[in-house]
């Protein structure tokens, strides 16, 4: 369980990866910047936080599939530091120590999408799917930032 979103799970590979209450502060954060953005007068954001599920990985994973880079140009095979695996699950590589530092925020504006307006919008920027769009970018740029205000 993760405090303040009650129902919010998160999995971790060893006791090093992050500790319940750093990433409960970076779901705060997070919802905090969307609704300064977006809004989110239905509550479909905070309803999907408070269930949300982080699965923290300790390597990066290889994928062969199709998707789109931030351009929204199709790929085959990449290296991801992260991927939503259903409606209320994303897995996301650790990096080194720093919240702000893996793509937490980046996977939870997809998942954020999914629930608000239906899609993840896969392409994100890119013209194949609508709902990414800048400000979703500058949005994730600034949450990142206060997480590093917070050293997390
Ligand atoms: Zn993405």
């Amino acid at each position: 369980m993760i405090p303040f979103f009650h129902r919010a799970t998160q999995i971790v590979p060893d006791c090093q990866t992050y500790p319940k209450h750093k990433t409960a502060l970076a779901l705060m954060i997070f919802y905090h910047k969307w609704q300064e953005y977006f809004g989110d007068d239905d509550y479909k954001v905070k309803e999907l936080l408070n269930k949300v599920m982080v699965k923290w990985g300790r390597h990066l994973r290889t994928i062969e599939a199709r998707g789109f880079n931030l351009h929204g140009e199709p790929i085959t095979k990449a290296t991801i530091q992260g991927i939503v695996e259903t409606d209320t699950i994303i897995w996301v590589w650790q990096a080194y120590g720093k919240i702000s530092e893996t793509s937490l925020m980046h996977e939870l504006v997809h998942i954020s999408l999914k629930a608000s307006i239906g899609t993840t919008d896969p392409d994100h920027e890119g013209h194949v799917y609508e709902g990414w769009t800048p400000a979703h970018t500058r949005m994730i740029e600034e949450a990142k930032d206060m997480l590093r205000a917070f050293n997390i």
